[in-house]
């Protein structure tokens, strides 16, 4: 969107001026990627148009530019705080030199990740800080060194800054993908706090391979950068052959093309996740594969499953527009549909989240998240069908829904709903009161599997409103609670939990359970998801853990971002037992 020229003023003020929404320049993917001519290769991001201060400093974000390493720093623009300078400007070197614009960059991306989680979810989302602070607090220059991370205790993303292989400082800030990447980790953290718990690997991959998958796609959003990776098969005109664009050459030439991009200069901070994840062949051995059992590396297998099933969603809506009659497309038309399936991918993937156990995560129980998601907002899928792709994606990599009852994948409505009690449950104090939702819990737990020797807890109560391209409007309650029981390892088998060979018989395991209950608009359950503190899965997460190390030391409560991503700079070298 244009900018008009009251922006260009001091006293423009945009919440005076009810203006919903502002778009700010950023790169559209980082400074080593450029248009033609050696320009700087821009797009626009829109965010709530909110009341800023110095920083920029907003309702959710605020860029805090203090450098560790050089103990500075570096002020703010104190005037024209809702101008975007960088509209019109195309030397990457200036952008590069300027550190306001770095300042504007991380601050819009970063509020534009957010705004396509809140969006998605159809509710206002928060932090995963103790203290509930409402700003995340960004530092774009935090330190000298080749890393980025998002820490809940400081309550913080920082990113560093480090010399390129070209000698010249490559800034982590101004990568695209890297900051939506570590605003999707806090936002995770903020949806669901238990997934940094050490628990089967399929959930320690799940939050890289998630904020990767946010990081691809809202990059892809960006036509400017597809339309970059399509000019190789353009000609002149700019027309692309339909024999062009089938799977097969969207993902060698033009897909692995842009992924090769993502951190030529931040390999260090990046690795070659995205690269491999366009290329991964499918196959269900990966999975028990010996590389795959490290997060990152088995983030990728998710990554790849929805890659891939993009490429074909792209591959379906360039048909209609006229390669199913052989037509030549305009670039700017086969990048809008990239964008447009990478934009509907994204929105599937945040809303899954919703309809995820609250603990013990597997790549199958996201898959039946995904389908789920999309069939509550979207029951007729038939012109692109996103979720048999999705599902056959999936399946090629031997990933198969954890809803194994019905054909198409997605949650069953639990089979013990006819027998659950709604005595004193008033429709609007189960939208918010945990003590409302508890006695829920109480009153049903024979019912719904609640061990009774495990500490319960409600975790979360967010009603939602989501609306469909097509209208349909979606009224949910999303309740989360989580059960924690510590038993000694002897005491596992007797909980039906197999002990793993050589754990030491004294040693406390701690239990995780719980479920994830999606009320309709009714105040009546549809879904129940989630696993007992007792359950069979228990078995694979103890072994998991065990061979990971995580019962030989002390292992903090939560993942580190810091660690996990230095040990992605070092391409997972080092010995699995060392991952926690
Ligand atoms: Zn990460």
């Amino acid at each position: 969107m244009a900018t008009t020229s009251r922006t260009r003023s001091d006293k423009y003020d945009p919440v005076a001026q009810d203006v919903p929404t502002r778009s700010w320049t950023v790169l559209a993917q980082d400074p080593a990627v450029l248009g033609a001519g050696g320009k700087a290769l821009t797009t626009q991001v829109r965010v709530p148009a909110e009341r800023l201060e110095a920083g920029p400093k907003g309702h959710r974000i605020h860029v805090i530019d203090y450098d560790a390493t050089r103990n500075a720093y570096y002020k703010p623009r104190e005037t024209d705080l809702y101008a975007d300078r960088y509209e019109n400007v195309r030397d990457i070197a200036k952008l590069v030199k300027d550190p306001y614009f770095h300042q504007q960059n991380v601050y819009a991306i970063a509020m534009a990740t957010l705004g396509e989680f809140q969006s998605a979810l159809g509710r206002p989302v928060s932090w995963g800080f103790t203290s509930l602070a409402p700003q995340l607090k960004v530092a774009p220059h935090a330190f000298a060194d080749a890393n980025a991370y998002y820490s809940r205790e400081s309550e913080s993303v920082s990113f560093g800054y480090f010399t390129g292989d070209s000698g010249d400082t490559v800034f982590t800030c101004l990568s695209h993908d890297i900051v939506a990447h570590e605003t999707a980790h806090a936002l995770l953290d903020g949806l669901r706090k238990f997934f940094l718990r050490p628990s089967h690997a399929d959930q320690a991959a799940f939050h890289e391979g998630f904020a990767d998958l946010v990081a691809l796609f809202s990059v892809l959003k960006a036509k400017e950068w597809v339309e970059l990776g399509l000019a190789d098969i353009a000609d002149r005109a700019n027309l692309i052959k339909s024999r062009d664009l089938d799977f097969e050459s969207l993902q060698q030439n033009v897909l692995f093309k842009l992924a090769k991009q993502f951190g030529r200069e931040q390999s260090f901070v990046r690795g070659d996740a995205l690269r491999h994840s366009v290329t991964l062949a499918p196959s269900p051995a990966w999975l028990d594969h010996v590389d795959y059992q490290e997060p990152h590396k088995r983030g990728e297998i998710l990554v790849a499953a929805i890659v891939q099933a993009f490429l074909k969603i792209w591959c379906k809506r360039l048909q209609p527009r006229g390669t199913d009659r052989g037509l030549s497309l305009n670039c700017a038309v086969v990048a809008e549909e990239a964008a447009a399936a990478a934009s509907e991918l994204l929105r599937i993937a945040i809303r899954a989240l919703d309809y995820l156990p609250p603990v013990d995560l597997t790549f199958s129980d996201y898959l039946s998240a995904l389908l789920t998601a999309d069939l509550q907002l979207y029951p007729d899928d038939s012109k692109y069908d996103y979720r048999g792709t999705l599902l056959a994606s999936f399946k090629g990599f031997g990933i198969l829904p954890a809803s194994q009852g019905r054909p198409d994948g997605a949650w069953d409505p639990p089979p013990e709903a006819a027998q659950l009690r709604y005595q004193g449950l008033h429709f609007e104090q189960l939208q918010q009161d945990p003590n409302t939702l508890f006695r829920f819990l109480w009153e049903n737990r024979d019912v719904l599997g609640i061990d009774r020797d495990a500490f319960t807890r409600v975790t979360s109560v967010r009603p939602c409103v989501r609306v469909s391209s097509d209208g349909l409007i979606l009224r949910e309650t999303i309740v989360e609670y989580v059960q924690t029981l510590r038993v000694f390892a002897h005491e596992l088998n007797a909980f039906g939990i197999e002990c793993p060979k050589g754990l030491p018989a004294q040693t406390v395991v701690p239990l995780y359970g719980g479920g994830t209950l999606v009320f309709d608009e009714f105040g009546r359950v549809k879904f129940h998801i989630g696993t007992g503190v007792r359950s069979k899965r228990q078995s694979a997460r103890i072994q998991s853990l065990y061979e990971l190390g995580a019962f030989n030391r002390d292992v903090g409560e939560q993942t580190h971002f810091a660690d996990l991503h230095r040990r992605r700079m070092l391409g997972g070298a080092g010995h699995p037992q060392e991952q926690w």
